[in-house]
Order: C-alpha cells, then structure tokens, then sequence
C-alpha cells in the first residue's frame, strides 16, 4: 500500500496520575493522591526522596520513592533544591513518570487521567499517489484508550463521526496495540 502522506501523534498525558492501593486507613482499596510535595532524607552522602501521596478519602501517606540511596553526587544541585522547595511542575512531572510507577509497583488509576495528542510528524510521500494517509498514534505510556476515541482525539472529530467513517470503509484499523495504534484513512478531509 502507498500512501500520499504519513501522519503521526502521540498521547501525552497532563497533570499528574492518581494510584489505586490498599489504604491502611480506609481499610480497603482507596484513590491516592499528589500531594506535590517530596519527603527528602540526606545521610551522609545517600540520599532518599520520595514523592508523597495521600488517601483522597482517610488522608493517609503512601510515599513513591524516587531516589533510595542515591549518591548525593548523582542529582544536581538544581534538582535538589526543587525537591526541599517542593517544586510543583516537578511533582507534576514526577507525577505521570510511568516508569517510576512500575518500578514502585503502583496502580496508575488511567480512566481519570487527562491527556492531549501531539503531532509528531505529517509528511508528504515522494511516491505516494491517490488520497491513502497512514495515521500512527504512539501511546508510550499505555494509556487504555479505545482506537476510536484515540483517532478522534487526534484528528479533532466526534467519536461519532469515526464509527460513520468506519461504517463507510474510509477508516480500516492496521494495527492496535497498548503501544501504538495504525489506521489506514482513505479519501477523507483532514484539516490542517
Ligand atoms: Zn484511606
């Protein structure tokens, strides 16, 4: 298949993520949040710093260790200065570091979790012909999104206006995985 034009987003989530656990507190499965705030303990030249987050319900503290035993010489001045002041785009940023959560094992609660898409890439094909673009959405943090609501999101449509397109065959999944998602769009209208 050859394509007049290649097109690709990225779902990049906003804020920060909440996490599902066992609450001491609430006896059971509770939401905990971000408090934007950083717990720090420097001994000697280790250093331990946690994110802090707390049951919306019962106000208990789950800490997301961020650094465990961390040479002091590892972080740069700069950022440990945001964590004593605990600095809020950090904590944001922090935040929705999914690589953080799996390494603490935590349950990203992704149903409530804003997100936008960002364009990557449009590129024309040199030897494309005829009106087939090549959609990508790259989803890196695996956000569960159906692909019809990914493909609106991305193109700026009503997710009724992409069943009508699927109805219509201009719109034909390649391939959908928690990843990444292809669609094959055929003759359709793509503002800008
Ligand atoms: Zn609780």
């Amino acid at each position: 298949m050859s394509y007049s034009k290649k097109i690709e987003y990225e779902v990049v989530p906003e804020g920060s993520c909440s996490v599902i656990r066992n609450c001491s507190g609430c006896g059971r499965k509770a939401l905990f949040q971000n408090t934007k705030k950083f717990r720090v303990n420097a001994n000697g030249n280790k250093l331990d710093v946690w994110l802090i987050y707390q049951c919306e319900k019962c106000r208990h503290t789950w800490n997301l260790a961020i650094y465990e035993r961390q040479r002091m010489s590892a972080i740069s001045a700069e950022e440990y200065q945001r964590f004593l002041q605990n600095d809020r785009e950090l904590a944001e940023q922090y935040g929705r570091n999914f690589q953080l959560f799996r390494k603490n094992r935590a349950e990203v609660d992704t149903e409530r979790l804003e997100y936008q898409f960002v364009k990557l890439s449009d590129t024309k094909q040199e030897n494309g012909c005829g009106s087939q673009v090549l959609l990508t959405i790259q989803n890196p943090c695996e956000l569960k999104i159906r692909p019809e609501k990914q493909i609106a999101g991305a193109l700026g449509v009503s997710r009724s206006q992409v069943e009508k397109w699927k109805v219509q065959g201009s719109i034909e999944v390649k391939n959908f995985s928690t990843r990444c998602l292809t669609v094959s769009l055929n003759e359709i209208r793509l503002i800008g």
